[in-house]
């Protein structure tokens, strides 16, 4: 009897003192690019961030759990604020990404970025880095070392996403809020609310509560893997303006050194006579000319109804892309090809 007590104690003791088998953890390349994910805070009650000197450490400054989570190798690529990324920036970064998704060793890979740019970057590694694993971007409205900042749940909710099965193969996705957004959809349409990062009308592709990642739908459009663009081959991109049309109008266009121009246009894309005029100089002179619409999320079609005849000006419509993604597309499309017509097939896949 008493041996059998002991023995009972013994299976009790070990079940409770042994540590559960772990899981293996996945491994992230995780790499910073300033904004104020990483920033901390000037004084808790103006809001205001400034740049933190170690922008990874700032990431796990007091919550050293989030190690738990994910193998994560850090990588402090750029720190400053996302209005000042420009092409060499994306550049640098695509590669970066693209050797860490080519390295067997890497699951996943996160960018944390300043919130003003981030649709542009997370659209521009959409169309560049040809890959199944996933690449996902966070960034914060609240600086990390805010009193209530939005940082560190975003950046947990990203790793859960990063380190879950179902974000394979849905292209760059952006995490924030709770929410799953791809990069061709992702807008930024607040500036102070933490719910800044929405999606166009097309709607979010899921949700992250805790360790649930809920899926729903996934952007159809051609993306990483399948996208008709490689980083590999990109190392400069031609430049591309975007002017912005108003009523009877056109803001000022620079003429030298462009080699494209989105145009910011009333409605659906429409350019008042007097500057379209000028436009149809600027294609003839093979500046390639893309109608998007300052109307947030609306899409641009060049159809039979048009206002503005596409095919007889050689000029290519957005489809729904913002004026600054359409930028990004026209110049990585104008990188390939001057062809008015390959360029519009992209507008149409992509
Ligand atoms: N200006 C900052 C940036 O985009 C704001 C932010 O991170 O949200 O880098």
């Amino acid at each position: 009897m008493l041996l059998r007590l002991c023995l009972a104690v013994c299976l009790v003791s070990l079940c409770l003192y042994q540590t559960p088998l772990q899981a293996e953890l996945k491994t992230i390349q995780l790499i910073t690019m300033g904004g104020a994910i990483t920033g901390t805070q000037k004084d808790a009650l103006s809001g205001k961030f400034k740049l933190s000197s170690r922008s990874a450490e700032t990431l796990v400054a007091g919550n050293i759990e989030i190690l738990e989570l994910a193998d994560i190798k850090f990588k402090e690529l750029y720190n400053i604020p996302s209005q000042e990324i420009q092409q060499k920036h994306w550049i640098k970064l695509a590669k970066e990404v693209d050797k860490a998704v080519n390295d067997i060793t890497i699951d996943a890979v996160i960018i944390t970025h300043g919130t003003d740019t981030l649709e542009e970057t997370a659209y521009f590694l959409n169309l560049t880095v040809k890959t199944k694993k996933p690449i996902i971007l966070t960034g914060a409205i609240r600086a990390a070392l805010h009193p209530s900042s939005d940082s560190t749940q975003n950046l947990i909710d990203a790793i859960r996403v990063a380190t879950h099965n179902d974000a394979i193969n849905k292209g760059v996705l952006v995490v924030a809020n709770g929410k799953i957004i791809s990069a061709r959809h992702i807008q930024k349409n607040h500036n102070h609310s933490l719910d800044a990062l929405e999606s166009s009308e097309l709607g979010i592709l899921g949700y992250v509560h805790n360790e649930i990642i809920d899926f729903h739908q996934a952007s159809i459009k051609k993306h990483t893997y399948y996208s008709d663009f490689d980083i590999k081959t990109i190392s400069e991109l031609p430049n591309v303006d975007i002017a912005y049309a108003y009523s009877g109008g056109l803001s000022n266009i620079k003429k030298t050194a462009i080699k494209g121009l989105v145009v910011a246009g009333v409605g659906s894309g429409n350019i008042p006579m007097t500057t379209l005029k000028e436009l149809k100089k600027l294609q003839k002179n093979n500046i390639q000319i893309v109608r998007s619409s300052r109307n947030v999320g609306a899409p641009v079609y060049s159809s039979k109804g048009s206002e503005i005849n596409d095919a007889y000006l050689n000029f290519v419509s957005a489809n729904n892309l913002s004026p600054q993604k359409a930028r990004v597309l026209l110049m990585v499309a104008l990188h390939k090809t001057s062809d008015p017509n390959k360029i519009r097939s992209y507008f149409k896949t992509h």
